[in-house]
């Protein structure tokens, strides 16, 4: 076997394929860039889904990558498995409509076996393939030279995730020998089965058909490749070793645990404590670097979990503060040569770690107290901690159900298993829902991608044009004309329509001429680049080839144009603010106002807020210049050109200059001064989840619009408290509120002074019967409460006494029983009160002494009285 490191594996892998005439691609970010389906990147396809589903079409067909990964539902099997983790590296090959299942086979098979590469044994490969994909049995079979018995068919071999592109794949399987298991095909110990010993390295998915909206399959216009090679798996079968934690990838991280707790990795109890620990601190270090943060919901609480799961391995090892960002320099320092990014960010990563590992070890202390006192709460009733309960403990504190089972039964208390696991399968569905959605791609669309016309983008320079229709759309055809009242699409020789990109939203407008009018609805990109009008045609009929004046309209181009040079403005001064860790998230510009998504944790405080926007207009009143200007990209970048962080550009690159303040690239369309832009008003600052903030904001005369609106609810409110100086209206407002206190106050005096006159005309309702004073009557309160009290009032005059009170307030009835302890022998509160209530349609009971009841029946009233009257009378 070869003596490689993992990082010369992965350098292997992108040099074999360069040589095949692949493009090497970067490793995009783990957060997904314009792509909301997916929470993480969790495959190197998961990058290239545009090229996949024909949206895009790429410069060279054939691609490979090393594509860092992230996967949440494999969680559960992490240190516990040899295979798996939830951050990974995927070595990939793909083929965009090129090669396919012949090439793929072959390059497959060469790359791992063949001397000049990994140099593996070919007696230790196995393949599984789909049952009818009798094609790739026979590459594997005669082009290969496998044998049957190293053939397995399996029916799930069948790569579908719903609508989109689909089809039958291959999975190579590597013997690490009996040490792992004795063949036992009834114990899924088999190439393909769940095991140990067969271990699957390499996927090969030929992508054949579409998976269409209605559950048809029909071959794809355009067949592609994409195949997955797991790195720490592949690196593990060539060092040998006995899982992937053991190999140069992971292992360091394993070394510096034992280093910091003195106790070994070679103790079996304590390796899945290792495991977790080095795995989930890979993931955390690369997703941190990549923009999450940790937070309370998405993609920031699937960091949380792994945060929190790996402390509380942690504490196992007996780690009682932070501990895994001291990990992270070594984390680093494995990965560097390949992620020379994750570098750069490493302050932040350990920051941010730091702080939410500090917040956990004081929620598990949180997290107990809520534990003691549900204990508490259990002892008193149902002697069970109920699994709603116990979800929360686990699911929000992080408390494992092992630990909170334990105290349950330290204080002879049971757990609602059946519930808890209840909770968990919800969590788990919706997770699993979550994730479903996730790797839609669009069904591929052939006529698009078949235009090879030239379209030329003159918007930056003109509104208005005279140009040519080259090609007409309508329902998935290429036709020759539109008529009236059609729908459609078209490409123009030269547009002045900005198609939607990079946050901006596209013109709308007209096409006209002397035989029609259409209205442009919307702009997009077509495969091939060029500007894809969405028309309607108003009237007339528009042909191919037809003269025609394209005219955008101006009116919102100039809204959005300063909205965007705005948003540029905006991203500079978020970073002077607040920080580098800034970065763009997202971002809508349109002709009403501006949107723009960025990480940051937590907050921003109202004083930040406005420092923000007072910055960003202080760059508006410097009326600065606007020079826009095309370049090379090195040179862009020594310029210092902010790019948008994993986005693609090309070789020339066209750069936004708001001198000397900003400089971005930037396709989109800009005024030339930023004095143009008028005004900026922030309107909204919100989080969106996992660590990225919202701001929203608009300008120029929508900004003016929405602070005269304020202004006029200023005037209505000074002439409504009838103020007649502007300075006076504060003042005013104030002693206002003031005043209402003040009356507030007077109020209740008043009130309590008429309850008080009420009572003494009541005391005279008091009967004497058999030595015992008997109140039997109604009073006026607003609530259950004052009732009470003013019960209370007449029990600290009274010795022995019977009391029997009623108010009615809206509809609602409520009454009260006291009777002093020397007549409870006789009569009870609570036997009035429950005999009583139901003739005021109510419920009520007690004490002996002492009871409550309500009821709706205000009419009964005085019926009540006189039942309560001859209950007492017949009693003492
Ligand atoms: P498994 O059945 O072992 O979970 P899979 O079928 O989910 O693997 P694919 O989705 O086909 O795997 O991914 C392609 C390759 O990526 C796999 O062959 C494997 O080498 C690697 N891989 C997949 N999931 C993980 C993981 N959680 N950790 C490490 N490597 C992985
Ligand atoms: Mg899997």
């Amino acid at each position: 076997m070869k003596n490689l490191t993992g990082n010369e594996i992965r350098q292997m892998f992108l040099d074999f394929f360069k040589s095949k005439g692949h493009q090497i691609e970067p490793s995009a970010p783990l957060v997904p860039i314009d792509d909301d389906t997916l929470l993480w990147i969790n495959s190197g396809v998961a990058t290239l889904k545009k090229y996949f589903d024909g949206r895009v079409i790429p410069d060279n067909p054939k691609i490979t990558n090393a594509q860092k990964s992230i996967r949440t539902n494999d969680v559960e099997n992490v240190g516990f498995t040899a295979r798996h983790h939830t951050f990974f590296e995927m070595l990939g090959n793909f083929s965009i409509g090129d090669y396919f299942k012949k090439e793929a086979i072959e390059f497959a098979y060469e790359f791992l076996t063949s001397p000049e590469w990994l140099d593996l044994d070919e007696d230790k490969i196995y393949v599984t393939i789909h049952p009818e994909d009798e094609e790739a049995y026979a590459l594997w079979h005669d082009m290969i030279g496998l044998d049957d018995g190293r053939i397995i068919r399996i029916e799930g071999n069948f790569w579908d995730i719903g609508v989109g592109p689909s089809g039958p794949n291959t999975e190579i399987f590597y013997d690490r020998g009996e040490a792992y298991g004795q063949n036992d095909p009834a114990n899924e110990m088999y190439p393909g089965g769940e095991n140990e010993r067969y271990l699957e390295i390499w996927n090969l998915v030929f992508s054949e058909f579409n998976h269409n909206e209605d559950n048809t399959y029909t071959p794809l216009p355009k067949q592609n490749i994409d195949t997955g090679m797991g790195l720490e798996r592949i690196t593990s079968v060539i060092q040998n070793t006995e899982t992937n934690y053991e190999t140069d990838l992971i292992y360091p991280i394993i070394e510096k645990v034992e280093f910091m707790t003195d106790i070994r990795y070679t103790q079996d109890e304590y390796k899945p404590h290792f495991k977790i620990i080095s795995d989930h601190v890979r993931t955390v270090t690369f997703a941190i670097g990549d923009g999450a943060l940790p937070s309370s919901e998405g993609r920031g609480y699937i960091l949380r979990r792994l945060i929190r799961r790996a402390v509380r391995f942690g504490t196992k090892l007996n780690f009682d503060e932070p501990f895994m960002y001291k990990l992270v320099p070594i984390v680093i320092d494995v990965m560097r040569e390949f992620y020379p990014e994750v570098e750069q960010k490493a302050q932040l990563i350990q920051d941010v770690l730091k702080s939410e590992e500090a917040r956990f070890f004081e929620t598990i202390e949180e997290g107990e107290k809520l534990l003691l006192q549900l204990i508490e709460e259990a002892k008193s009733n149902q002697h069970e901690l109920k699994g709603r309960d116990v979800f929360k403990l686990y699911d929000t504190f992080g408390f494992p159900v092992e630990l909170t089972r334990e105290y349950a039964e330290e204080h002879q208390l049971t757990v609602d298993e059946e519930g808890f696991k209840q909770e968990m399968q919800a969590q788990q569905q919706r997770a699993r829902e979550a994730r479903n959605v996730s790797s839609s791609m669009q069904v591929q669309n052939d006529v698009f991608n078949e235009i090879e016309v030239d379209s030329e983008f003159v918007g930056y320079e003109s509104t208005s044009i005279q140009s040519t229709v080259s090609v007409i759309v309508k329902d998935g055809s290429i036709v020759d004309a539109l008529n009236e009242g059609d729908i459609g699409q078209v490409i123009l020789k030269q547009t002045p329509f900005y198609a939607e990109s990079g946050g901006q939203v596209a013109d709308r407008g007209m096409i006209s001429s002397n035989e029609c009018e259409v209205n442009v609805t919307q702009v997009s990109k077509a495969p091939k680049g060029q500007h894809l009008h969405q028309v309607e045609v108003k009237s007339g009929t528009l042909k191919t080839e037809a003269e025609v004046n394209a005219q955008i309209d101006t009116k919102k181009r100039t809204s959005i144009m300063k909205n965007h040079t705005a948003t540029h403005l905006l991203h500079q001064v978020l970073k002077d603010v607040l920080g580098d860790h800034v970065n763009q998230a997202g971002s809508l510009v349109d002709a009403d106002k501006l949107r723009f998504d960025f990480s940051h944790f937590g907050k921003i405080d109202e004083e930040t807020l406005s420092q923000i926007e007072e910055k960003v207009n202080e760059k508006i009143f410097e009326a600065l210049n606007v020079d826009i200007q095309s370049m090379p990209i090195d040179e862009a970048k020594k310029l210092g050109a902010m790019a948008l962080f994993g986005e693609k550009y090309g070789d020339i690159v066209r750069v936004v200059n708001i001198e000397p303040y900003s400089i971005e690239l930037c396709g989109g369309t800009h005024v030339t001064n930023t004095s143009q832009v008028g005004l900026f008003k922030i309107t909204s600052e919100s989080g969106t989840g996992a660590g990225v903030r919202r701001i929203e904001a608009i300008t120029g005369h929508v900004a003016y619009d929405y602070l005269n609106d304020y202004f006029d609810k200023f005037k209505s409110i000074k002439s409504t408290i009838n103020v007649k100086a502007d300075d006076d209206v504060i003042s005013k407002a104030k002693s206002m509120a003031e005043e209402i206190k003040v009356q507030e106050k007077e109020i209740a005096q008043l009130k309590k002074e008429i309850a008080k006159s009420q009572s003494s005309n009541i005391a005279q309702e008091i009967e004497d019967i058999n030595g015992v004073k008997v109140l039997v009557t109604t009073v006026e309160a607003d609530n259950p409460k004052v009732l009470r009290e003013i019960a209370d009032d007449y029990k600290s005059q009274l010795k022995s006494y019977v009391i029997y009170l009623m108010s009615h307030h809206d509809d609602k009835v409520s009454m009260i029983c006291n009777v002093s302890d020397d007549v409870t022998d006789r009569i009870q509160a609570g036997q009035v009160v429950k005999e009583s209530a139901p003739l005021v349609d109510g419920r009520g009971g007690g004490r002996k002494d002492s009871a409550q009841g309500g009821g709706t029946n205000i009419d009964n009233i005085s019926n009540t009285l006189q039942f309560v009257k001859d209950m007492i009378k017949s009693n003492v």
